[in-house]
């Protein structure tokens, strides 16, 4: 169980963020704002995917009138992203969006970070004061000479006074990084500083595969310490692909509730009866399909198999030419191994419809002991894995020998 730091809460349309409300999934558009029905389009596939709050930039006065002709039909709560134009997150306000997140490092001027801030207060709107080291403010970047953490908290620290001076106090902060071990050391110390909710992202993170894994660690880290209120992985693809990972990563951490698939399958080795990647992918595609909550193991034998994957609620392990599901590790149906993907499916479906118990009593009668004569078969072709000592003895024996 992760002991989250304590932070006070805000809201974000109907969203709680900090204060132990349920950490959130943002993501953020890449479509032109003056496009409505292209960025539509995507904050509704971004909804699909996960995303909790979606960020659109309100760059000039055409995607401010996109947000406001938007803002009526949006699934989700959107953030208005504003840079060097403090004007245009009045704008956004009046467009009806429900945040705004402020570039310290580029809009600098007091009193229009204040007006700003008293706007937000009448309309009680949350804002983001988002730092990103590659945009610091001048300042601070000749005061540290480089992006260092204690740079970055200094520029939020110093936006958050503007916002404190007019009694303006829903406010979430986020110190943004390229390089990992630094974005960590940034969040631990802002944590340190501020009771206010944050906001975890590595920026400009990259193309995937690198791109999800910075982001992975750099979030991870932080989460697992406590720190974190709201994430978003800046990935450079398609906007859906962050929403998806920002919600994977908080099921896998337990962050979230599991609501969509979680496959697991095993890495194959020598002992595999089948294409354990071409199984696991097919089933992969096919269960998505479906939208069922559950955890489905895809195994390449049924020596390890089933016992491996006992913890999913739902497996397949192949040997001898078959498939042997099994529901909580018990073997409960045989089938030929050129329907395995299609069997598992449907057990898939019978599994969240009827429960674990009502599967297991409907299972084959001889289905565990088919399973248990394909492993003892195998055992007796390939050998015992496992019981290695035995092994080590006897060829010991043999080397001296004794044999
Ligand atoms: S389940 Fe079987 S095939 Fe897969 S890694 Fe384990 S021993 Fe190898």
């Amino acid at each position: 169980m992760i002991e989250r730091r304590p932070s006070r809460q805000l809201h974000v349309g109907d969203v709680a963020v900090g204060g132990g409300a349920p950490i959130s999934v943002q993501s953020m558009c890449t479509t032109k704002t003056a496009d409505v029905d292209g960025t539509l389009a995507q904050v509704y596939a971004l909804k699909g995917a996960g995303a909790d709050i979606v960020r659109i930039t309100c760059n000039d006065v055409e995607a401010a009138q996109g947000l406001a002709e938007m803002m009526p039909r949006m699934p989700v709560p959107i953030i208005a992203d504003i840079h060097y134009q403090y004007r245009l997150a009045l704008a956004a306000m009046e467009a009806g969006v429900q945040g705004l997140r402020l570039n310290p490092g580029n809009i600098r001027n007091e009193e229009h970070i204040k007006t700003v801030a008293r706007e937000a207060r009448d309309r009680k709107l949350p804002i983001r004061v988002g730092v990103n080291a590659g945009s610091l403010d001048k300042e601070l970047l000749a005061k540290y000479e480089a992006p260092v953490p204690e740079a970055l908290v200094e520029s939020a620290l110093k936006e958050i006074r503007y916002l404190e001076e007019v009694d303006f106090f829903d406010i979430k902060i986020s110190v943004k990084h390229s390089n990992v071990p630094t974005m960590v050391e940034c969040y631990r110390l802002l944590a340190e500083r501020v009771s206010y909710p944050l906001h975890l992202g590595v920026t400009e993170a990259g193309p995937l595969p690198g791109g999800l894994i910075k982001s992975v660690a750099g979030i991870s880290t932080l989460l697992l310490e406590g720190i974190g209120d709201t994430i978003r992985f800046s990935l450079t693809a398609d906007p859906v692909e962050e929403a998806k990972a920002g919600r994977q990563l908080l099921e896998y951490l337990g962050l979230r509730e599991r609501k969509g698939l979680d496959l697991i399958a095993c890495p194959s080795c020598g002992r595999a009866e089948v294409d354990v990647i071409k199984v696991a992918n097919e089933a992969q595609h096919a269960l998505e399909a479906e939208g069922l909550a559950i955890q489905v193991a895809v195994m390449g034998c049924v020596v390890n198999g089933p016992g491996e994957a006992r913890e999913a609620d739902l497996g397949i392990a192949a040997g001898r030419g078959r498939g042997h599901l099994f529901v909580k590790g018990q073997v409960v149906r045989v089938v030929p191994e050129a329907q395995m993907v299609e069997a598992l499916v449907e057990e898939a479906r019978r599994l969240v419809e009827e429960g674990v118990e009502a599967r297991l009593a409907a299972a084959d009668k001889d289905a565990a002991a088919i399973a248990e004569a394909a492993r003892d078969e195998l055992l007796q072709i390939q050998g015992d894995a496992n019981r290695v000592e035995i092994k080590r003895r006897a060829v010991a024996e043999t080397a001296r020998g004794e044999g």
